[in-house]
């Protein structure tokens, strides 16, 4: 018999062994698109600070503010004595934003979803997920015990097939990402709310990567499909998710919805009943990163710039990219030592590129993923498309004309 710490130890040896073991790196400097990692200056594409925001000067002002006059930490949870003014005064503000009655602040994004998810579904019921959704979006429909069903990616054809096979009771939610978090694709929302019109059911936006990223004003996946003509609010679209730690560039997440919804999940979401709530000075610093977001347009026009141009550069040279207009781009090499081999040559030229592995992403679709931000210069992406130049060079891929100039 061996014991338990020997047996934890062939659980990790077995992970090693499959190329899918993973570490944690020190950051000795503000998230930037230039970081400092155990003493060395590396390039980043790979935060989810795509708008620039989080070491903004206003933001981090604005956070010393909050720290001085609300203290730390927020010492209880909401429903005790941890529901501060700033708390207040963000909800109100995003329900604003996202034009929605109500929004309910949670600690983090994770457990937003897990906690919509099983305030709202039970054995009774049935959530339809795509394949590719967020691990939280999974895991929540899963721990809600519900009945549950998922579809091919993007595909609403299936989706309308599953329910219409499901003749069970209880509420029917189809819950999908809005950019999906490892592909940086989009979600066919219009077809979405037609599907669960059709079908009655009600349909679930986690648009954690759009928020900032998509509409004219950073109003998401929801805002942009509106101002392409088609009707978006919280009837054909109940229950509306965003997340504050990637393009507000703070932490946090927040549901938008009806009255009824955000009661509802005051009364009955544990992740949001049996935590501490988010220091208040957080809550001070989104409410200025939430007004660059929707004022500062230029950081998506000068995102969508960068994107054109990485896109047009890296498809020259032969790579393989996944179908992304937005500042996730996945470039896939299948392969994980392959993906882990690309991410250290990369990184010895200095710049800071994941590799995504399974069982983040479907096995045999190891990826880098690389991510802009409206800060990066020419001269950065410069930097990487030269340094992804060499790296085809070296694999001998069919480029299609001369990397660039
Ligand atoms: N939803 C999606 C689509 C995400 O990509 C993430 C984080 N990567 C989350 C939810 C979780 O958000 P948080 O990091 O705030 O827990």
């Amino acid at each position: 018999m061996t014991g338990f710490a020997e047996r934890l130890r062939e659980r990790l040896a077995a992970r090693k062994a499959a190329q899918l073991y993973r570490r944690r790196r020190q950051l000795d400097s503000p998230q930037a698109t230039q970081v400092r990692i155990e003493g060395r200056a590396l390039l980043n594409f790979c935060s989810n600070d795509y708008l620039g925001l989080a070491s903004d000067p206003r933001v981090v002002a604005a956070f010393t503010e909050g720290l001085r006059r609300f203290g730390a930490g927020s010492g209880a949870s909401h429903l005790v004595c941890g529901h501060s003014a700033p708390h207040h005064a963000l909800e109100i503000a995003l329900a604003e934003f996202t034009g929605r009655p109500r929004a309910l602040l949670y600690t983090s994004g994770y457990m937003a979803n897990v906690g919509v998810l099983t305030a709202l579904l039970g054995p009774r019921d049935a959530v339809f997920e795509d394949r590719l959704n967020h691990a939280s979006l999974l895991d929540g429909g899963l721990h809600a015990g519900a009945r549950f069903k998922r579809y091919a990616h993007l595909d609403t054809v299936a989706l309308a097939a599953l329910l219409q096979a499901d003749t069970g009771s209880g509420e029917r939610l189809v819950v999908s990402d809005g950019v999906f978090s490892m592909d940086g694709d989009v979600a066919p929302l219009a077809d979405l709310l037609m599907v669960c019109k059709q079908h009655d059911a009600q349909l679930m936006l986690d648009d954690a990567h759009g928020f900032g990223c998509l509409g004219s004003q950073g109003g998401g996946l929801a805002q942009a499909v509106q101002e392409q003509g088609v009707a978006v609010d919280d009837t054909n679209l109940p229950i509306l998710v965003g997340t504050l730690g990637k393009a507000f560039g703070t932490m946090g997440a927040f549901v938008a919805g009806s009255e009824a919804l955000i009661e509802t999940l005051i009364q009955f979401s544990r992740p949001y009943i049996y935590t501490t709530a988010l220091p208040p000075a957080v809550a001070c610093a989104t409410l200025q990163s939430l007004a660059l977001v929707r004022e500062e347009s230029w950081r998506r026009e000068r995102l969508q710039a960068l994107i054109a141009r990485f896109r047009h550069e890296c498809l020259a040279l032969g790579f393989a990219l996944t179908d992304s207009p937005t500042p996730i781009q996945g470039l896939l090499l299948g392969d994980a030592a392959k993906a882990l081999a690309f991410s250290r040559q990369l990184e010895a030229d200095g710049l800071l590129v994941s590799a995504i592995r399974p069982p983040t992403v479907p096995a045999g679709t190891a990826r880098l993923r690389i991510t802009f931000s409206a800060n990066h210069s020419e001269a950065q992406l410069d930097r990487l498309l030269d340094a992804l130049a060499r790296v085809a060079r070296q694999e001998n891929l069919p480029a299609t004309e001369a990397p660039h100039g």
